[in-house]
């Protein structure tokens, strides 16, 4: 397997510099810590930095990159679900859905009216 660590410490003269550019300093830091080139998960912008575990170039596609990944779980999560009122399968928008449709729900909603007001007679 390529084995990025090893590519990264060969390279580390042109990722250096590449950081230096990045940050703005024209050679003048000095920064003693091995300099990591990263793919944003964000963006898929190729950026330079320090900090072994980022994975975003800024806090913008952290954010993004963030959502992303809960949006990516709760698609996961969402399994089909047989509707309580038609009986039909179908994929719930919410966790917590029961019905296919509004249409379902609100005819669910009425008969369980109904069968009140039956009740109460
Ligand atoms: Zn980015
Ligand atoms: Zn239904």
């Amino acid at each position: 397997m390529w084995n990025r660590s090893l590519w990264e410490q060969e390279h580390q003269a042109e990722l250096k510099e590449a950081f230096y550019n990045q940050i703005g300093c024209g050679g003048e830091c000095e920064y003693k810590t091995p300099i990591r080139r990263i793919v944003c998960e964000g963006c898929g912008k190729v950026f330079y930095t320090q900090v072994k575990v980022k994975k975003y170039c800024n806090d913008d596609c952290a954010k993004l990159g963030y959502w992303k990944h809960q949006r990516q779980r709760r698609l996961e999560q969402r399994r089909d679900m047989v509707c309580k009122g038609c009986g039909k399968t179908f994929t719930p928008k919410r966790a917590d859905a029961v019905y296919c449709s509004n249409a379902c729900r609100q005819r669910a909603y009425r008969q369980s009216v109904t069968d009140k007001s039956k009740w109460s007679k």
